[in-house]
């Protein structure tokens, strides 16, 4: 591995630093939920889409709708644990995806996700810190206990 780039220091951060900085632990957060939600365990969980069983470190945090638009990047209900294929070679598998989401939340959720889609938000440094803080505790909890939080 080559030297890191030269660290820029947060008061410098574009959205995007932000945004790739909270995701970090966000998909953490997202995968290590849906594998104990689907196989009780932290190390192994199911496609949320071709609901074959995969390790942690197989799984991404896919999202509902494509095209990572700010409102809902961090919607903890518009991600789940997906394969690869599923989330990259089948451009997230919407279909099943879709089905999901209406069986799991029903279909006035769904409606409000789409509509969200279309929503430009601003987020603040500031919200950026305290989500982070918070996923940042949910996941040490989570892997600690073997349970979800926040239910
Ligand atoms: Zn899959």
């Amino acid at each position: 591995m080559g030297r890191k780039k030269r660290r820029k220091s947060k008061a410098e951060w574009t959205i995007t630093d932000w945004e790739e900085w909270l995701w970090k632990i966000f998909s953490r957060y997202i995968r290590l939920r849906d594998c104990i939600k689907t196989t009780g365990t932290t190390d192994w969980g199911r496609c949320v889409t071709c609901n074959r069983k995969y390790s942690f470190k197989n799984l991404q945090a896919g999202h509902f709708i494509p095209g990572r638009t700010r409102a809902i990047l961090f919607d903890e209900t518009c991600v789940h644990a997906q394969c690869y294929r599923c989330n990259c070679k089948l451009d997230g598998a919407w279909p099943a995806y879709y089905r999901f989401m209406q069986q799991e939340y029903g279909q006035e959720k769904v409606e409000k996700l789409v509509d969200l889609y279309l929503v430009d938000c601003e987020l603040s440094p500031d919200w950026f810190e305290q989500s982070y803080q918070y996923y940042e505790w949910a996941v040490d909890e989570m892997s600690r206990t073997g349970q979800l939080v926040g239910e």
